[in-house]
């Protein structure tokens, strides 16, 4: 791994303006293997270890650059600035809202929807969890306003169904009935309110919708709303 300077290292990961890093080092207050880093221009090796030999006014480094979260999203807040009201990002640690570079939510949940929603600063993983092309499977649990219709199975297996105010038909999906009203379908892509627009297009309506699954990593039953977690090893390898 590479080296890094401590005062940008801990600027990227939202500690502080130049300035105040070099103050906090200055005072005693960064720590590499119990030894004070004074000056702000000591390099240190970028790697994992970091943040167990760092400590940063007696805390664990935050986790570096690379890094992944799965958050059970609570109804009520919103993944984009655009929306009014709380944002997942205020369920972080507030210093993580001035890491760069940034966490970004790999595609959005709306704000009446639930469940979980992959945080990264990774563009790749962004990348091969967003992009249709890579066809990571999302899936997700809608309350149905009425009985759905008998063939929609069929319907959005065919890759025929075309939403309303678009020409391109949606790729195909699965369709599993957990009841008459109880619809669980994944889907490869992720268009605008895609779920709910996809039930209107049957002639339904969604009552309520979560999400309980990307690609082959299923939201963990102990982590309860407005939780997360740090992905890592075989957790994150079952996102891709
Ligand atoms: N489809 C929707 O309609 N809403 C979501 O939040 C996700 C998928």
């Amino acid at each position: 791994a590479g080296m890094v300077r401590i005062d940008r290292l801990l600027g990227n990961l939202g500690y502080g303006s130049r300035r105040e890093i070099a103050a906090l080092c200055r005072g005693g207050h960064v720590l590499l293997d119990g030894a004070p880093l004074r000056a702000a221009d000591t390099k240190v090796p970028l790697a994992d270890a970091l943040a167990t030999r760092l400590r940063v006014e007696g805390d664990a480094l935050d986790p570096l650059p690379g890094l992944a979260l799965a958050m059970h999203k609570p109804l009520g807040t919103t993944c984009s600035h655009d929306e009014a009201g709380p944002l997942v990002y205020d369920l972080l640690p507030p210093r993580w809202r001035r890491r760069d570079p940034p966490l970004s939510s790999a595609g959005r949940l709306d704000k009446d929807t639930s469940g979980l929603l992959i945080l990264t600063d990774d563009g790749a993983l962004l990348h091969r969890i967003i992009s249709p092309r890579h066809q990571a499977p999302k899936r997700y649990r809608a309350t149905l306003a009425e009985p759905l219709r008998a063939d929609a199975g069929a319907i959005l297996a065919s890759g025929t169904l075309v939403l309303n105010g678009e020409d391109r038909p949606l790729l195909p999906a699965d369709l599993r009935l957990d009841g008459p009203t109880e619809a669980v379908v994944t889907i490869v892509e992720g268009r605008y309110h895609q779920v709910r627009r996809m039930f209107a297009a049957l002639g339904n309506r969604v009552l309520a919708l979560h999400r309980d699954r990307v690609g082959g990593y299923d939201l963990p039953d102990d982590l309860a709303p407005g939780q997360w977690r740090i992905l890592s090893g075989d957790a994150l390898a079952a996102v891709l």
